[in-house]
């Protein structure tokens, strides 16, 4: 018993070992996507609900990983927040998202969207020049600061207040606006909607699920609908799924939506071709 289970230890430790080898291994590897240009940009349609048609788009990162193929954040983004990889992503997504919007509102300003929204994990609000970075981001790709969104979660914000609404001020003087992801999912008070500058409101999209035939769930994002429009925010409502959902968000009188319904995260050059066929037909 105890050589067995002493083997059985030693395969513990291997597989620890291994593990432990595999995450440097991968901890590198995506230190090197970045620097060797692997990170693709993604665009997902935020729509105008009743029409249908294009106002924003929502930068989302992948990694075309040349050993496993294209990777979904949730496979590395973890593992990047980890490591203060992220910043780096997203200091590089931020410029990409940029640069790509601008270039589609000079080239084909019918088509292009009035906004781009942009992820930033917690960390990004440690990084001191965090606002230089933003306006470089601007300024070296000519996108007029109105046009640009930055996403930050319930969470983040609330870490600290008064740090935090120090750092959006300094943000919204360059004149971007700020957005609340995932609203609704954090264990906040309504509070910090009082302290803290923000702009839009993301509605997480676990308040749509579900919500066809569930009154309460209506009532609940009607409220929010509510207190966007009191509060003078923007609302785009996430996670659209079905034309139910769309029609009901419709009746409800929702703006702004966001959905795998309405359209689906795809490289820039595919989204452009695919609107501007929809505009010929
Ligand atoms: P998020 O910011 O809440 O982004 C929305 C996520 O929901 C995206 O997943 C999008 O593809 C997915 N989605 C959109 N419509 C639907 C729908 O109708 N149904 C369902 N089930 N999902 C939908 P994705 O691209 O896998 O990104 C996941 C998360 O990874 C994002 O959630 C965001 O938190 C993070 N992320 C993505 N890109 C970046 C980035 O550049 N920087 C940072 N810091 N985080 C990022
Ligand atoms: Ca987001
Ligand atoms: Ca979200
Ligand atoms: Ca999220």
């Amino acid at each position: 018993a105890k050589a067995a289970g002493r083997a059985c230890y030693q395969v513990f430790e291997t597989r620890m070992h291994e593990q432990l080898l595999d995450r440097l291994d991968q901890e590198t590897r995506l230190r090197e996507a970045v620097h060797r240009g692997e990170l693709r940009l993604h665009l997902q349609p935020v729509v105008e609900i009743a029409t249908r048609q294009l106002r924003g788009v929502e930068a989302l990162v992948r990694w075309e990983d040349p050993e496993h193929g294209l990777q979904q954040p949730g496979a590395f983004i973890p593992l990047a927040e980890e490591t203060g990889l992220i910043t780096e992503i997203d200091r590089w997504m931020l410029t990409e998202a940029c640069r790509a919007v601008q270039e589609w509102r000079e080239s084909s300003p019918e088509t292009a969207p009035k906004w781009v929204s942009v992820n930033l994990s917690a960390a990004n609000l440690e990084v001191p020049d965090l606002t230089d970075r933003v306006a470089y981001s601007l300024s070296s790709t000519g996108l007029p600061p109105e046009c640009l969104v930055l996403e930050l979660t319930e969470t983040v914000l609330m870490r600290d207040i008064a740090v935090t609404s120090e750092r959006l001020d300094e943000l919204r003087e360059l004149g971007v606006r700020i957005a609340i992801d995932d609203f609704g999912t954090g264990y906040s008070s309504l509070g910090y909607l009082r302290d803290i500058p923000v702009d839009v409101l993301k509605v997480d999209r676990s308040f749509i699920t579900g919500i066809v035939g569930n009154e309460r769930q209506q009532e609940l994002v009607s409220a929010v609908l509510q207190l966007g429009t009191t509060l003078g925010l923007k609302v785009v409502v996430e996670g659209v799924e079905t034309e139910e959902q769309a029609d009901l968000l419709v009746e409800m009188g929702d703006r702004f939506a966001q959905g795998y319904h309405l359209g689906r995260p795809e490289p820039v050059a595919s989204l452009r071709a695919r609107l501007a066929a929809d505009s010929i037909a």
